[in-house]
């Protein structure tokens, strides 16, 4: 075949052999080739629409109201790359970074097609990194103060200065305490309510020996290279530990853990030799289990929002690897992750046994919520990206009537405070954990 023709046919003929490997875009050429531009990656369904005001799943299109800023546009972007039709520009990579990667497309794309948006709009970035174009500034300043300092924000302070007098980890416990940069640092109410969590329910817990960062940022902007080694790092010194539950507070670690390090090291999240869970999941069971008690009353109309990596990237991570034959039919058969099996109930159902608590419903929420447009490393590159949508987010909150916004996400919870604040607004925003604590505290 000559090479005017060369691109056609890698248009007819996608990779047969697959995998669901990130670290190769062909893997996902398929996926990119039969986007029939249908735009339920940008719409919520129809059967689930709130009406003409909050329709949108995707903030980056949402804000940048262009069709290339979709998942549809990105896909299509990246095919003309892979048939050797385009190339990298400084637009291309805008269009590509311009995306909390909060996996709505997704949710919305598999209840079309099954197409892998999300794992095709990673091997995207992956595929920047190894071209030499990618990441942006702000990704590279986050990866070089974490291999400076071992934490995104350059800090030289004590990791563990967030532990009050009162706190005492153990140095051996069955439950391990991943605190995360953004409670070690800049959100010290998240650990230390944590911290009193655990005081309550009287759960030993003993922390991480030298506790690092989790490179959310790093893995999320494409260099899957230096995620990895995190990866190894940060599994071996979980399971050296010996601890059998990894607990966390923060929905970007919590991914990580559960999905993003078993992809890293290709293995399933169930081989990983320890569970990874985040506080809701670990508090809900304390509380069904009577051991805490939330008595005391916080009378509030409140609203919850689901940060993207609690609910729909949390779903556990397994390898595959298989032939695409007729029809894009796969052998063997392939266990689609589509968002619906994501941390949902736990924290609502926390949220609802606190007594006041007037906790109402979101137009878009669980597998259907509106990213915050933090996540994921693009609050730092795109700052103004992440307060447009909280704004727009905000917008839907404060139509719901919310004297409080509760999410479990450090990432979310500042976007959307600063926000808040800026706006002159009296709305409270809480991380659950605090929410949590005020109602077991006497
Ligand atoms: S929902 Fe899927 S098929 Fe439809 S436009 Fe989006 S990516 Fe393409
Ligand atoms: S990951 Fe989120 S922001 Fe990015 S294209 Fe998909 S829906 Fe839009």
């Amino acid at each position: 075949m000559d090479s005017k023709n060369e691109g056609k046919q890698r248009y007819y003929k996608p990779r047969a052999e697959v995998a669901l490997d990130i670290e190769d875009m062909e893997n996902f050429v398929y996926d990119m080739s039969r986007c029939i531009k249908c735009k339920g990656c940008t719409w919520v369904d129809h059967t689930y629409m709130p009406g003409a005001k909050f329709m949108t799943r995707c903030p980056s299109a949402t804000m940048y109201e262009y069709d290339a800023y979709g998942a549809y546009g990105k896909m299509r972007i990246a095919h003309g790359m892979a048939e050797g039709k385009v190339e990298w520009n400084d637009k291309a990579l805008e269009i590509m970074y311009a995306c909390t990667l909060c996996g709505a497309c997704d949710v919305g794309c598999k209840r079309n097609l099954d197409l892998e948006v999300e794992l095709t709009l990673e091997s995207i970035r992956v595929k920047a990194v190894k071209d030499g174009v990618g990441p942006l500034p702000a990704h590279k300043k986050i990866a070089e103060n974490v291999k400076k300092t071992g934490n995104m924000f350059g800090s030289s302070k004590k990791r563990t200065e967030w532990i009050p007098a009162d706190a005492k980890p153990a140095d051996k416990a069955d439950v391990l305490y991943f605190v995360g940069c953004t409670a070690s640092y800049t959100n010290h109410e998240i650990a230390q309510s944590t911290a009193k969590i655990f005081k309550a329910a009287k759960v030993n817990y003993m922390l991480l020996k030298d506790e690092s960062c989790c490179g959310n940022a790093i893995f999320s902007s494409g260099m899957v290279d230096e995620a990895r080694e995190i990866a190894k790092k940060n599994v071996e010194a979980m399971k050296k530990s010996g601890a059998k539950k990894l607990v966390t507070a923060c929905a970007e670690g919590y991914r990580m853990w559960k999905v993003d390090y078993p992809k890293l090291l290709n293995i399933a999240t169930a081989d990983l030799g320890f569970e990874v869970l985040h506080l809701v999941e670990f508090v809900d069971e304390l509380v069904k289990n009577g051991s805490l008690k939330m008595k005391k009353e916080f009378n509030t109309r409140m609203v919850y929002h689901d940060a993207c990596s609690l609910s729909r990237l949390s779903e556990p991570w397994t390898p595959w690897e298989g032939k695409r034959g007729w029809m894009g039919c796969v052998e063997p058969r392939l266990k689609r992750r589509r968002g619906t099996n994501g941390v949902y109930e736990q924290p609502r159902d926390i949220l609802k046994a606190i007594p006041g608590v007037d906790l109402v419903s979101l137009p878009r929420e669980r597998e259907n919520a509106y990213c915050c447009g933090a996540g994921r490393g693009t609050k730092e590159a795109f700052p103004e990206f992440a307060k447009w949508n909280a704004n727009h987010r905000l917008e839907e909150i404060r139509d719901a009537g919310a004297e409080t916004l509760v999410t479990a996400c450090p990432m979310c919870k500042n976007n959307f405070a600063q926000n808040v604040k800026e706006n002159g607004n009296d709305m409270q925003v809480m991380d659950i954990s605090e929410v949590i604590c005020s109602a077991i505290e006497s």
